[in-house]
């Protein structure tokens, strides 16, 4: 469908007798490490034609009609919100619980963060945890698909164009992810643009950076200008053509290019996606399994209907019924060898936030809640089955 070759993948082969596992780690293979020394030898380092083909290869996997590739997705969420032209004095409405790129977006751009809460099932927002604070100065929703579990875009797509409300698909967590109606995340069809990112611990990699699709012609040429300076070469921008030396630079923009030496690495990445994404949902069937019979902590919830790429595998702890607190039990897990993170600190309570913008704790008491128990458990494609074990052990040892 998307004449994308799939690798296939013995993921035996790669298994080596880890100490200690992280709660995430890339995949580098032979295959990856080849591509890479070949866009070496060719002479390009920047801006080759590996960015576009990559940039081509990203927009048919997920069925978009265009894609800009940046050097983050930080860089492309910043350049995402600034392609939409919304004067200053306006504002945006994303998650509480996400990573904090999915709001200073909206700072950098000189508009309001503002945040909706989650629900409590998918840990994501909703078209009504929305509804709830906004008001007429958004002009831009950002929903985040947690862990990979797509937000419920149809009727977030429906309140925003209620309201004439820009889209941008934070889904830096969701490369392969499905809608319900089994397309892919990143076709826009609920959206202007979708943002991914290819950062080491997401589920592929360029070892930095980041991507927007969009199926709109002036988004796209709006996106390339803003990610090399604001200048255009392309002779059906231009506003005057003197000579062959000629740019001009139309808008002010960043240096936020990719290379191509990382874009080379994502089109050999992607093309393992599939194979990772069985992956992760081997070890997450396995996590499941086991963790149902645990008292004290609540499994994650897949939402009916959905074809997620998880990301993350976030386990609800009930830190107060083991008598320990989440410290002392990331603390054992260490000992034990396995590592753990928390996905996420709600935004809202970052100083810079509460100093900037007066939010409190107990603003978003459903976000702060699901904050309070969350842990997320080492998922990613390299774990062996022996990993997988020796987390749930480990888990099940320090739960009690
Ligand atoms: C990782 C992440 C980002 C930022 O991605 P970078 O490529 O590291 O800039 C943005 N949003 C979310 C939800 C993320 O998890």
């Amino acid at each position: 469908m998307d004449g994308l070759k799939k690798t296939r993948i013995n993921f035996s082969i790669m298994a080596t007798e880890s100490k200690y596992i992280p709660y995430g780690t890339q995949w580098i293979d032979e295959n990856d490490i080849e591509a890479v020394v070949r866009v070496l030898r060719s002479g390009y380092l920047t801006q080759g034609p590996q960015v576009s083909a990559f940039e081509r290869k990203i927009a048919d996997y997920v069925d978009a009609q265009w894609c800009v590739a940046f050097s983050s997705a930080t860089a492309a969420l910043h350049c995402a919100v600034a392609a939409l032209g919304i004067a200053e004095g306006g504002a945006g409405v994303t998650s509480t619980n996400t990573f904090v790129a999915s709001a200073n977006c909206l700072a950098m751009n000189r508009l309001r963060p503002m945040f909706a809460d989650i629900d409590p099932v998918t840990f994501n927002v909703t078209a009504s945890s929305i509804k709830k604070v906004v008001d007429p100065t958004v002009k831009v929703l950002i929903p985040v698909h947690f862990a990979g579990q797509p937000c419920d875009m149809s009727t977030i797509a429906s309140l925003a164009s209620e309201k004439n409300i820009a889209v941008i698909e934070d889904a830096a967590h969701a490369i392969g992810s499905n809608y319900p109606d089994g397309s892919r995340v990143g076709n826009c069809k609920y959206s202007d643009m979708t943002v991914f990112s290819f950062h080491p611990v997401k589920t592929i990699t360029t070892g930095e950076g980041g991507a927007v699709t969009t199926n709109s012609r002036s988004l796209y040429n709006r996106l390339q200008l803003l990610r090399s300076h604001g200048i255009t070469k392309d002779r059906d921008l231009l506003r005057h053509n003197p000579g062959p030396w000629y740019y001009e630079q139309q808008a002010l923009g960043f240096n936020y290019r990719i290379t191509d030496l990382q874009c080379t690495l994502g089109i050999r990445q992607l093309e393992k996606l599939e194979a990772f994404k069985r992956r992760r949902r081997e070890i997450i069937a396995t996590y499941n399994e086991s963790f149902s019979a645990v008292e004290k902590v609540k499994i994650p919830n897949q939402s009916t209907g959905s074809d997620p790429c998880f990301h993350l595998y976030v386990l609800q702890m009930d830190f107060a019924a083991m008598g320990k607190s989440r410290a002392e039990v990331m603390e054992e897990l260490n000992q034990l060898g396995v590592g753990t993170q928390v996905h996420y600190i709600p935004v809202h309570s970052q100083p810079w936030y509460q100093e900037t913008y007066g939010y409190r704790w107990g603003d978003y008491p459903l976000a702060e809640a699901y904050y309070e128990r969350a842990l997320s458990l080492p998922l990613y494609p390299k774990m062996t089955d022996t990993d997988v074990n020796t987390v749930i052990q480990s888990v099940r040892e320090v739960v009690g």
